[in-house]
């Protein structure tokens, strides 16, 4: 059971492996294991050995890469297997993330190949859903998500369910400085949980809430029901930022 809540970083194309390691020295200098919450990192997959190096002596800290290939291994030239990332010391990968769905095109189909590779390789995925504006303002914000989720966790039996990590980030929240309410995350979290007891999921899946989490809306949305942690991008590049968020309840 990971202790909640979870504070994900998300450093995306940032931070090779010299800022990464200076950022995890002057991380752990700062910040004392602790049970009643989890911390994890997803640097850039170059700068992970760097990462974890860094932070060699603290088992509580997970390491986590921002994408992997639904392919188990072979001819796919650029790609990192769930298998190499396990090797390389990540516990857990992003799947699904907005930017991998809108940039790169990532498909529902590719989600379910990447969620499968991810568990049978012993990485936990922190599953990422979330509509667009356009889709939100057209009243299909639920359908979207439950679309995504759905079609992600196909190749999931009940027992993998339960291992999954959720993320709910509305792509109109990441990287905009106009994080969602509390609320409309509540909203959202409850359909997720929802269809995660209806999948037959086994046990408490976390769900995350991602989207311009920044040091003074931490608090509040963790409050919101439902919100069991939050993915951060902008907001973890930065070493102070990244502790106040992380000591915001
Ligand atoms: P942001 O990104 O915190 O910079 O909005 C969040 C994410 O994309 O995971």
């Amino acid at each position: 059971m990971i202790a909640a809540p979870i504070f994900a970083a998300n450093w995306k194309m940032n931070h090779g492996p010299t800022e990464a390691g200076a950022f995890m020295r002057a991380f752990v200098a700062r910040y004392a294991a602790r049970d009643d919450r989890t911390v994890m990192f997803f640097p850039s997959a170059l700068a992970l050995a760097a990462a974890r190096d860094a932070a060699s002596a603290r088992r509580d800290l997970w390491f986590g890469v921002q994408n992997i290939s639904g392919e188990e291994k072979g001819a796919f030239t650029g790609e990192n297997s769930a298998r190499i990332a396990r090797d390389a010391g990540a516990t857990a990968t992003l799947v699904g993330h907005s930017e991998r769905r809108h940039v790169f095109g990532e498909t529902d189909q590719a989600t379910a190949d990447k969620c499968a590779q991810a568990v049978s390789h012993g990485l936990t995925p922190v599953f990422c859903v979330g509509e667009t504006l356009d889709e939100r303002e057209r009243g299909h914000t639920q359908s979207v998500v439950l679309r995504q989720l759905r079609a992600g966790v196909s190749r999931l039996d009940a027992a993998q369910l339960g291992g999954l990590v959720l993320a709910y980030e509305p792509v109109w929240a990441i990287g905009t400085g106009r994080n969602a309410t509390p609320a409309d995350a509540a909203a959202v979290h409850a359909v997720l949980r929802a269809e995660m007891g209806a999948l037959g999921a086994i046990g408490h899946v976390p769900i995350l809430y991602g989207g311009s989490v920044k040091p003074d809306n931490a608090a509040a949305l963790l409050d919101a029901p439902g919100v069991d942690g939050l993915l951060v991008g902008g907001a973890s590049l930065d070493v102070e930022t990244w502790l106040s968020v992380v000591a915001s309840v």
